[in-house]
């Protein structure tokens, strides 16, 4: 497998083993080393070609050394019609990265869609026009907007989900069942957030609540928008595979040392 095959992947927890990309000259940190390692290819909903297309890098890549485990890559994907998205990631490796079969994870991806580019509008259905709302708002330096559309998202993904796997969202009474029990039970049958991180998830929604009933000033709404994305997108994401939200997680301080790879 290339270096290319893991960056066309969602970020994932497992490291992979790639062949050497680096060379055998070390990168030093804040080196920057063109490397040819094949094409990244993500998809995503073209404007202009009005579909879903699959986006590529160029042949070669940039890197700069961060430190012994760590490189930064940044690239432009395009659509064959012109249309791109900037992309950024972190790729971590299980031990040197220089090496000549590094193991590798994207330990952060970050992207830049552009007006012409959005997210594949076929991969999460009709939440994905949610998804793109949060990012209008969050482009807009709107918080809170953008945190009422992420947790509109994870509530409906969960009633989904719960329609989806038989699970009531109402008690006998009728009453409607607290978000945070429902949570709970459809993660219990369908594991739609990570075993060991289930008790997040409904830290995840407390956060974005908080966001959006005020306890969290715009300043930090905005702040805790690409930590909190990444996540809701993680739990999309989870409930096709079965995913891998460690980065998120990790980045919000909430995995409390349990980085760890053998953690499944
Ligand atoms: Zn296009």
């Amino acid at each position: 497998m290339r270096l290319s095959d893991v960056l066309s992947k969602p970020p994932a927890l497992q490291f992979m083993q790639v062949e050497g990309f680096i060379g055998t000259k070390k990168l030093a940190v804040g080196m920057q080393r063109k490397i040819q390692v094949g094409k990244i290819a993500l998809n995503y909903f073209c404007r202009k070609c009005d579909d879903v297309r699959t986006f590529c890098s160029g042949e070669e890549i940039y890197c700069i050394g961060v430190n012994e485990h760590l490189i930064s890559i940044d690239s432009v994907l395009k659509c064959h019609c012109g249309a791109s998205v900037q992309i950024w990631f972190l790729v971590d490796c299980d031990g040197d990265i220089s090496g000549p079969a590094p193991e590798i994870r994207i330990l952060k991806r970050s992207e830049k869609l552009s007006p012409d580019a959005l997210i594949d509008k076929e991969r999460y259905g009709k939440l994905s026009d949610l998804l793109e709302k949060a990012q209008r708002a969050h482009h807009d330096r709107l918080g809170a907007g953008a945190m009422v559309y992420l947790r509109k998202i994870f509530e409906q993904i969960t009633v989904e989900t719960a329609k989806a796997s038989g699970i009531p969202c109402t008690y006998n009474n009728g009453r409607k069942k607290p978000f945070k029990s429902l949570l709970q039970e459809v993660d219990r049958q369908c594991a739609i957030i990570p075993r060991e991180f289930s008790e997040n998830g409904y830290r995840l929604f407390g956060e974005l609540s908080d966001i959006v009933h005020g306890e969290y000033n715009e300043d930090l709404a905005l702040s805790k928008y690409e930590s909190l994305h990444r996540l809701i997108v993680g739990v999309l994401d989870n409930v096709k595979n079965n995913n891998e939200l460690m980065t998120a997680v990790g980045l919000l301080g909430w995995n409390n040392g349990v980085l760890n790879n053998d953690q499944t």
